[in-house]
């Protein structure tokens, strides 16, 4: 990612650079080697981008390393890993997770990849209660997978059988999406986002959802009407009811493969679906 990448209506918007986990740090070489590597990274983003991001950690050790590094920078540093509620891969907790990224000197600190929406919106709120409790307010973040994936392990979604090329019917709905951002800024999320699995249209959704508070609705909201509220024009009557929040808000959706538990109906081609 570079400042190029920022261009189009609305004018240049700040763009963030990631680095991520050492081979170094895995084969135990030591905090001087996983450093030396974090400046290999950093030398190749540090002079495009407007702040960094430290993505997709596992340990919080290796993480506090990293931190140290990029702060030298001088520049904004956003710490985030890819933990769950049950925390780190040494079983650090997640809420001591975040007390130690703070307290390294990361002003964001969050989670992102592997876990589910829903998961993470969990992981995060024991992060914000653990920092509360330790009197630090980084700003926090939060960049889930699109994928469901409930009950997995600190592997999150990589231990899916599905994983990685039939993971189409545990993608998030955009209505998920309206439901995760709502949930996280509630906690006090200001920096909400997707990783893996997120789509264009689910990146829109956390724009609409918070549309009031941002003062306006995206650029991509000309291409279509939230809450499904263009099927008002359908020419059937059964979908024409389908037109707005209440309907897509209550829906339950099956992954295809099973009668959707709200909505129930008779596939068979003999059947008159209206
Ligand atoms: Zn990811």
């Amino acid at each position: 990612m570079s400042h190029s990448t920022g261009g189009g209506r609305g004018g240049r918007r700040p763009c963030g650079g990631s680095f991520t986990k050492c081979p170094s740090y895995q084969e135990g070489a030591g905090k001087a080697a996983v450093q030396a590597q974090i400046r290999q990274q950093l030398q190749f983003i540090k002079d495009k981008v407007d702040f960094l991001i430290a993505e997709l950690y596992f340990c919080v050790e290796e993480i506090e390393w990293a931190i140290e590094e990029a702060l030298k920078t001088g520049m904004v540093v956003a710490a985030t890993m890819a933990i769950g509620e049950t925390g780190d891969m040494a079983g650090v907790p997640a809420g001591e997770c975040a007390v130690r990224m703070a307290k390294a000197g990361a002003q964001v600190v969050g989670v992102n990849c592997m876990f589910d929406p829903d998961t993470t919106v969990r992981t995060i709120q024991a992060m914000k209660t653990a920092l509360d409790a330790a009197g630090l307010s980084p700003y926090l973040m939060t960049q889930p997978n699109g994928f469901h994936c409930p009950g997995v392990g600190k592997e999150g979604y990589l231990s899916c059988p599905e994983f990685p090329y039939a993971m189409e019917p545990r993608l998030v709905t955009r209505f998920d999406v309206h439901r995760y951002a709502r949930a996280a800024y509630d906690i006090g999320v200001r920096y909400i986002g997707g990783c893996c699995g997120f789509e264009p249209h689910h990146v829109r959704a956390i724009a609409e959802e918070m549309a009031e508070e941002r003062g306006k609705m995206p650029p991509a909201s000309d291409k279509h009407q939230p809450w499904g509220k263009s099927l008002k024009r359908h020419y059937m009557d059964f979908i024409r009811e389908r037109a707005g929040r209440e309907y897509w808000e209550n829906l339950v959706p099956s992954c295809g493969r099973l009668q959707p538990p709200t909505h129930g109906y008779n596939p068979s081609p003999d059947n008159d679906l209206q």
